[in-house]
């Protein structure tokens, strides 16, 4: 099957240099050597070329660190490029890793380039960096969009208003893109280019252990990086997890949760290799499918669309509609009954024994249910000094904690929790008419078990 072309978009149309030694591909979004439309394009182009192809990562580091980065996110990283870095050696493309930005290492590289592939991703961080590499760089630039299932600006040209806006529009489009992609072969192996990398990443503990970085938040036992782990845990989810998907995903205890969302953060996952693999599994009827779908696809790429057409997601007075900053600012001096410092709730010391539970499992494992998400961050913002504060913590809390935090989904969601991509609700305190969520939610499933559960979790990570 041929890469779609609304994937494919050219940043800079000069002929590929003739003099290029290899074709480069920045690995950056996309952080895996199998079902990645950017390399498999990169080995098309390679081989029309008759040259090798080399991918390249900068990593940052020190004080230029990627923003809110910890020890927890780079082990994790780290696990995944060396997988990443194993799977592309065995298919003949060079790793190139050096200690600097993304965009400093492609540029270099790309001095002695035909081509450049990047892939993309949709953070102002990411956009930053394509818009220095198209800058600097003289040859061919080519961008393939391979972490989505339909291509951002496909699927829509604005900024959609909830996902009963987005979800027809995808409907509509997603068939052709949920397709197989098939590995091409690259003709030329690239180890006799000898390229230089400063970083070895096979042993990943080693580089953790040289880098400069905060380590207060520490890796967890939980999750282990890597391409060839997402795909275990995939395979086991759709063996035992996506049967009951449709009526369990509410339900904490009812194991329906795939944990997909550390490795489609890392790229070290393609989210139309799981849309495949769900479409195709034999568990599970058609409203479980259905169910995993809308999550993966419409929920997902809402997100992808309220960053892209957003500057300023992070910032409360950009990132919410009117309507929410208003009503939430109408009750700004409401009085709260209970209010915690940030200390206090990364500790897991509030009066609530749920939430505690749920922050403990965030703190300690790097994952919550989703269930729990919700109701964590609406408490956040009953029990901060105003909605301004409560929106910074929730995120700051969000991005620290999660392995899959500092994505789209994290900016998005947090900010849908202060109303965006809602409507209006009955007026409470505190919230105005921002949708409330009760302690009564807590019902709904065994929240009891649920703190058992949290218990066993955190335990293993002793
Ligand atoms: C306050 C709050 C904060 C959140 N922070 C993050 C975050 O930092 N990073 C993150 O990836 N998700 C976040 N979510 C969304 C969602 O909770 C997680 O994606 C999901 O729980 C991940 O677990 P899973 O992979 O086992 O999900 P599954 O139920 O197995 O779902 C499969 C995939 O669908 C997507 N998905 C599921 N729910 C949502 C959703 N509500 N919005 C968008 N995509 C979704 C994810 O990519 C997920 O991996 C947040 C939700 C809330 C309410």
């Amino acid at each position: 099957m041929a890469i779609q072309g609304e994937r494919i978009r050219v940043l800079n149309d000069a002929e590929p240099r003739q003099d290029g030694r290899y074709v480069l591909y920045l690995l950056q979004q996309a952080n895996r050597a199998h079902f990645n439309p950017a390399l498999e394009f990169a080995i098309e182009e390679a081989n029309r070329l008759d040259l090798p192809v080399v991918a390249c990562f900068g990593l940052l580091d020190g004080e230029s660190g990627f923003p809110e980065a910890n020890a927890r996110h780079y082990a994790f990283l780290l696990q995944g490029l060396a997988d990443a870095k194993a799977g592309l050696e065995a298919r003949g493309v060079g790793f190139v890793m050096r200690k600097c930005s993304p965009a400093r290492v492609a540029i270099d590289l790309a001095e002695t380039a035909a081509l450049l592939v990047l892939d993309r991703g949709y953070l102002a961080i990411q956009k930053g960096w394509y818009g220095e590499i198209t800058k600097a760089v003289r040859t061919r630039i080519v961008q393939v969009e391979g972490d989505v299932v339909v291509p951002v600006e496909t699927a829509s040209k604005k900024h959609e208003f909830a996902a009963r806006t987005l979800r027809p529009k995808l409907n509509r489009l997603w068939d052709p893109f949920i397709a197989e992609l098939r590995p091409r072969e690259p003709k030329h192996a690239a180890d006799r280019l000898r390229l230089k990398s400063e970083i070895d990443v096979s042993d990943p503990d080693a580089v953790l252990a040289g880098m400069s970085l905060d380590r207060a938040v520490g890796p967890v036992k939980r999750f282990v990086g890597g391409e060839t782990q997402a795909r275990k845990r995939l395979k086991a989810f759709l063996k035992d997890g996506l049967a009951g998907y449709g009526a369990g995903r509410n339900k904490p205890e009812a194991a329906a949760a795939s944990h997909m969302s550390p490795y489609l953060h890392f790229g070290q996952i393609s989210p139309v290799e799981i849309a495949l693999a769900v479409r195709e599994a034999k568990g599970g009827d058609d409203d479980d499918r259905g169910a995993y779908l809308e999550e993966l696809i419409v929920r997902r790429e809402l997100a992808m669309n309220h960053v892209f057409y957003t500057d300023g997601y992070d910032d409360y007075d950009k990132a919410l509609p009117d309507w929410a900053r208003k009503t939430l600012a109408e009750q700004a001096k409401d009085e709260r009954p209970h209010r915690y410092s940030e200390a206090q709730l990364a500790a897991g010391e509030t009066h609530d024994q749920y939430w505690n539970a749920a922050m403990r499992e965030m703190r300690e494992t790097g994952y919550m249910h989703n269930q729990l998400r919700m109701y964590w961050g609406k408490k956040i913002l009953e029990w901060s000094p105003t909605p301004k504060a409560a929106f910074e913590r929730t995120l700051r809390l969000n991005n620290r904690y999660f392995l899959d935090g500092r994505d789209p989904n994290s900016f998005t969601n947090v900010a849908w929790v202060f109303g965006l991509h809602d409507r209006p609700w009955q007026r409470r305190p505190v919230f105005g008419t921002v949708r409330y969520q009760s302690e009564n939610s807590l019902k709904k499933f065994d929240a009891k078990a649920y703190v058992r559960a949290v218990e066993r979790l955190c335990a293993a990570e002793e």
